[in-house]
């Protein structure tokens, strides 16, 4: 035994549960159903977040207003995964920070409509600032994964 293994210990969690979403949440979802990406404006600062959030982090105020967002998107930051995770499609994958309209926050999702041929290639498939659009699902059901991906616009 080493010195390492004498501190490690194995556990398993199966956990089946549910969430009461909430408003906020709630009220997000419904737009996806209808193609409609929907944020929350702080009425102190102005400014957007998508996703929507009930308070703005910065000025403590109740955000209020509904908004629904222009879907241009921008991709802020990226990530290549090449190891499989649980409840995570096979690899390899890339997941964004992506910005939707004036959205001061960002939504985290998968990129796709790249080419997926060469994984090593994926790391530079992508950029930060790379001009992205969603693609919808034809069966939304009021899910993030409505959205099956955002792709580099043409
Ligand atoms: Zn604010």
């Amino acid at each position: 035994m080493t010195e390492s293994d004498a501190y490690e210990k194995t556990f398993r969690w199966e956990l089946d549960f549910s969430l009461n979403l909430g408003e906020t949440d709630r009220e997000f979802f419904e737009g996806l159903k209808e193609k409609r990406i929907l944020g929350k404006r702080c009425p102190d600062c102005d400014r957007v977040f998508v996703p929507p959030q009930p308070y703005c982090d910065d000025c403590f105020a109740r955000t209020d207003e509904w908004v629904e967002v222009e879907q241009e998107a921008i991709v802020e930051s990226y990530t290549v995964t090449f190891r499989q995770f649980r409840n995570m499609p096979e690899p390899p994958y890339v997941n964004g920070a992506i910005r939707i309209g004036d959205s001061a926050t960002s939504l985290l999702h998968f990129i796709g409509g790249i080419d997926y041929d060469e994984p090593e290639d994926l790391i530079d498939a992508v950029s930060s600032g790379t001009a992205v659009e969603p693609v919808w699902r034809d069966d939304r059901e009021g899910d993030i994964l409505d959205i099956e991906f955002f792709r580099p616009v043409e």
